[in-house]
């Protein structure tokens, strides 16, 4: 397995339209179910905003070492908000330095880099850290004066980088193709890019140093128009790239529920063989997630505990991931059905073909 989703918070400054973080209804909130599940039963939904506490975090820490080599601190959320962010790193960098056989750990963070100008220096200094991820596309929905500040903060951060990292990746993420609204904002963004690092001056015109470069050179100004469904990602300089892509629609569980009452269950896969969607995912293969509360589950994208295959504080992750339910829903993926009723409302696993 690649990487473990661990989701140190749900809490999130920000309000994108896209996302179920913002949705969410307080009053809903139920205990978590610890029963053991099966497909076809609909889990509880805890919808608390809530903070991983410090001995949950350092149990799916250690525990995802034992499964994979990489970890992300969100399915929901924003990662630095959380008033532990920093001595999780340090807790990261210890379990990491811990690993034998020259194996590390090694964190993806994705964040919307609000508060990059607090916790930057941070997560330079942490040599776990691999890889931050800029949601940038979320800054097309605030303020232009809100969104220009966050934006010039993250470039900010990317120039350090760049300066004393050179070996940290760097996606600023336009995740908003095909939403016409956010055009506006890509291009300007685009525009301080191309300022911040050379490709063009204030006037917006090519930089003299670049004037006899041509597209493929790497050193022309980066527009809307260099990306396609087979270009995502572009670089911009040494490990940091722009990389756009179209919106992700959250499963929002409607076929589960649709379906929960006549969905297979595992005791009704002995006989009758019954048949399921065609679809795969890289889920369970590639990669779980442990949300906010401990319920591990099979997807960065069940941030309600749809798919809950077991709890953290009471199995080891590798024996859930073992586990019956985990198996036939992993089986069912490598046959190409969707065994699963939320997986079968499930839109982002139709770019797996
Ligand atoms: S910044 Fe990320 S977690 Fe926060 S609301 Fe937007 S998409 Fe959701
Ligand atoms: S099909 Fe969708 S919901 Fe199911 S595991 Fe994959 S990403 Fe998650």
């Amino acid at each position: 397995m690649n990487g473990v989703y661990i989701e140190i918070t749900d809490v999130c400054n920000l309000h994108c339209s896209f996302c179920p973080s913002g949705k969410r209804d307080k009053a809903s909130c139920n205990t978590p179910s610890r029963t053991a599940p099966t497909i076809g039963t609909t889990p509880a939904v805890c919808a608390s905003r809530t903070f991983m506490p410090t001995e949950l975090f350092e149990r799916c820490i250690t525990e995802a070492a034992t499964v994979a080599d990489q970890v992300y601190f969100h399915v929901l959320g924003e990662p630095t908000l959380h008033p532990g962010f920093g001595r999780f790193l340090k807790k990261l960098e210890q379990v990491s330095a811990a690993q034998s056989d020259g194996k590390s750990l090694q964190l993806n963070l994705t964040t919307n880099g609000t508060t990059i100008d607090r916790c930057g220096k941070a997560i330079l200094a942490s040599p776990a850290v691999r890889q931050v991820n800029f949601s940038t596309h979320a800054y097309a929905e605030l303020p232009f004066d809100e969104a220009a500040e966050n934006l010039q903060n993250v470039l900010d951060f990317c120039r350090m980088a760049a300066a004393i990292r050179p070996d940290l990746y760097i996606n600023l993420r336009l995740w908003n193709v095909g939403d016409e609204s956010s055009n506006a904002w890509n291009n300007y963004m685009l525009e301080q890019v191309n300022i911040a690092f050379g490709r063009i001056n204030a006037s917006g015109e090519n930089s003299v140093a670049n004037q006899n470069h041509v597209v493929g050179e790497n050193r022309v100004p980066i527009t809307l128009e260099h990306f396609c469904s087979r270009h995502k990602s572009f670089l911009v300089e040494g490990r940091i790239y722009i990389h756009q892509d179209s919106r992700f629609e959250w499963p929002d569980g409607s076929a589960s529920s649709a379906t929960s009452t006549n969905a297979p269950t595992l005791k009704s896969l002995g006989s009758t063989r019954p048949t399921y969607p065609k679809g795969t995912c890289r889920a369970l293969d590639t990669h779980c997630a442990i949300l906010h509360d401990g319920r591990v589950v099979a997807c960065c994208l069940d941030h309600s505990g749809q798919i809950t295959l077991g709890h953290i504080q009471e199995n080891s992750l590798a024996e859930i991931l073992s586990s019956p339910m985990a198996t036939e829903i992993r089986e069912g993926f490598a046959n190409h059905e969707l065994r699963h009723p939320f997986c079968q409302s499930c839109s982002f696993c139709k770019r797996f073909k």
